[in-house]
């Protein structure tokens, strides 16, 4: 640190990333990326954006989000779109929230809200997830503020059931929701259709995952039309064009592809199935998941010790260091052949730790 470095962010501790390791060749299962690279379609768009480099893009993104909101069945006005969705978050904070509106959140989610909030300087409180790490709404009646909930949540895989989050909105006019949905794609179902008649209702989603863009970063915002006017004042107030040509291109050309995608998803839930399934055999407790990982314990394999015996045999998953889910580690679903070294290295693992 410099001594320059202004008060506020003393002892602001970063988000640290899966790790991306270069020392060999990995099985990578440990970032939630898609095992499958973006459709045809959206590399030849990148290609074609590149020659247009030289001027600025829209800085409204138009075509995108106009092309956004006929595919989800929406109003243009209630779409906007960021480089990544980390940045829609971090927006989203610091739009709606301050010492008065400090934000609420599950104790165990998406470990970057703490870490955005403590960067935009607004309060907030976490909540414990019930004993089978499921969220019960009921428990956030009484504590005041905005709630963002990851749906599905992160690291568990477990979905909520979108009309149960409406009604929490509908009851709490006052409360701003924000509901994550970096996984929708995998098996939950959306809270989209009510952001189009609650005004207190936002939805955000990433092309990270499911549409295997992580490395390009789109996010996408849906709210009502003021919710969304008043995200686009701070993006504009900061870096208006925040997102790039190419990704414009990419996000287009990814919405024609939207078969190829969804294809992908069914494979990635199939494959889903036979990992907890191959897990389980081995003894494991594997939670139900809606997302593109799983979140499994095994009774006599501490996480870290499977973590670190993986990593030696050259797969890469991930595990937190919070006590709650110290013996618990998420696993990226990637392709069958990834999945079924996954299941071999783990057994053989579980061997040489037992003998
Ligand atoms: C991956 C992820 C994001 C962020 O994705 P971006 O790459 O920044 O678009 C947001 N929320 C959750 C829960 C995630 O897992």
């Amino acid at each position: 640190m410099s001594r320059f470095l202004s008060k506020k962010f003393d002892g602001l501790v970063p988000y640290v990333p899966g790790e991306q390791p270069k020392d060999r060749g990995y099985i990578k299962l440990n970032a939630n990326e898609s095992p499958y690279p973006p459709a045809p379609g959206v590399q030849e768009a990148a290609v074609k954006a590149a020659a247009g480099l030289q001027l600025y893009a829209d800085p409204d993104c138009r075509e995108l989000r106009r092309r956004l909101a006929e595919f989800h069945g929406i109003s243009p006005d209630t779409v906007s779109v960021t480089n990544g969705s980390d940045i829609a978050l971090a927006f989203i904070i610091r739009a709606f929230g301050d010492k008065e509106k400090p934000f609420v959140w599950p104790d165990m989610t998406y470990s970057f809200y703490p870490i955005l909030s403590r960067y935009c300087g607004v309060p907030f409180t976490e909540i414990p997830l019930r004993d089978d790490f499921t969220i019960e709404l009921s428990d956030y009646e009484e504590v005041p503020g905005n709630m963002i909930i990851a749906n599905p949540n992160a690291p568990t895989g477990i979905a909520m059931d979108p009309e149960e989050i409406a009604g929490f909105a509908r009851r709490h006019p006052e409360r701003l929701l924000i509901v994550d949905e970096a996984y929708v794609d995998f098996g939950a179902r959306s809270c989209i259709p009510f952001t189009q008649e609650l005004d207190n209702l936002i939805v955000v989603q990433t092309y990270s995952k499911a549409r295997s863009f992580a490395g390009g970063r789109l996010g996408v915002i849906i709210g009502a039309a003021p919710l969304i006017t008043d995200l686009e004042t701070l993006r504009n107030s900061v870096d208006p064009f925040n997102v790039n040509s190419m990704t414009i291109a990419c996000g287009i050309a990814s919405l024609d592809a939207a078969e190829y995608y969804r294809e992908n998803c069914r494979k990635i839930t199939e494959t889903r199935a036979i990992t907890a399934q191959g897990l389980e055999r081995m003894g494991f407790t594997v939670l139900p998941s809606s997302a593109n990982f799983v979140f499994a314990k095994h009774p006599a394999l501490p996480g870290d010790t499977m973590l670190k015996g993986l990593r030696e045999r050259g797969i890469l998953i991930r595990h937190f260091s919070f006590p709650r889910i110290i013996d618990w580690n998420r696993i990226t679903i990637g392709t069958p052949e990834q999945m079924r070294e996954l299941l071999k290295q783990t057994e053989d693992l579980l061997k040489e730790v037992n003998s």
